[in-house]
């Protein structure tokens, strides 16, 4: 029997994410109302709201759920603020953001994942999601500065080009470090310098770009 997804997804909340410490009631809230499972294909649905991460195809994965809300907290988002994510992906990480910020501009690198994507957060009728294929290591030049730039696949290092397209006061949340595992590190742009803080290991896949890792 398919399981009540509603249900699984409030005790996703709850005992995933409560339990562990995410405290930003937006967060929690917006995890509560989107759909996780429309981002997967129809024989993951019972699993959608399980604690890890799933394969969406390509060798790449949804995120696990913890991490898509530690990511958006850390962000520190309130409603106002025009955000880059690297790393579409599935899509719902973009579709949490896009609950928590004004607008959302995000890059996927694999063509049908990107065409995925767009079709489903479409489909769930968000209207201030901006998507582009291509290298998202280097950024989205046309649409910056950035408030808050959000990376979801590893980075071997400190992405200067990412941090150039910040406002004066923006922040960027990214996974750095070695392509097994890697430190969520948040680092905020101050006047005249920057500030550097850490949450704990983490392992995404890699970014493969011109800022990632090689091929
Ligand atoms: N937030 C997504 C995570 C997807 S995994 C989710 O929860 O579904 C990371 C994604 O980054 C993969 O889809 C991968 O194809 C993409 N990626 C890797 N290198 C990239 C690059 N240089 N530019 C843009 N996207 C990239």
């Amino acid at each position: 029997m398919a399981i009540d997804l509603e249900d699984a997804r409030k005790r996703m909340v709850a005992e995933q994410l409560e339990k562990r410490g995410i405290r930003d009631a937006r967060v929690l809230e917006v995890m509560r109302t989107v759909p996780r499972h429309r981002f997967l294909p129809a024989e993951l649905h019972d699993h959608a709201y399980d604690d890890g991460p799933l394969p969406i195809g390509d060798s790449q994965t949804i995120s696990q759920p913890y991490m898509v809300a530690l990511m958006s907290e850390v962000a520190e988002l309130k409603g106002d603020e025009k955000v880059l994510e690297v790393g579409t992906g599935s899509g719902y990480q973009t579709a949490v953001l896009a609950h928590l910020a004004r607008e959302v501009h995000s890059v996927e690198s694999i063509g049908h994942l990107h065409d995925r994507a767009r079709v489903i957060l479409h489909s769930i009728g968000l209207s201030n999601v901006f998507l582009r294929c291509g290298d998202g290591s280097e950024g989205w030049r046309e649409h910056a500065p950035f408030d808050v730039v959000v990376v979801t696949a590893a980075m071997p290092g400190i992405p200067m080009p990412l941090l150039q397209q910040l406002t004066p006061t923006g922040r960027l949340v990214a996974p750095i470090g070695e392509d097994e595992l890697q430190t969520l590190v948040r680092i905020s742009r101050r006047t005249g310098h920057w500030s550097e803080e850490y949450f704990g290991e983490c392992r995404f896949v890699k970014m493969i770009g011109k800022h990632g890792f090689k091929e």
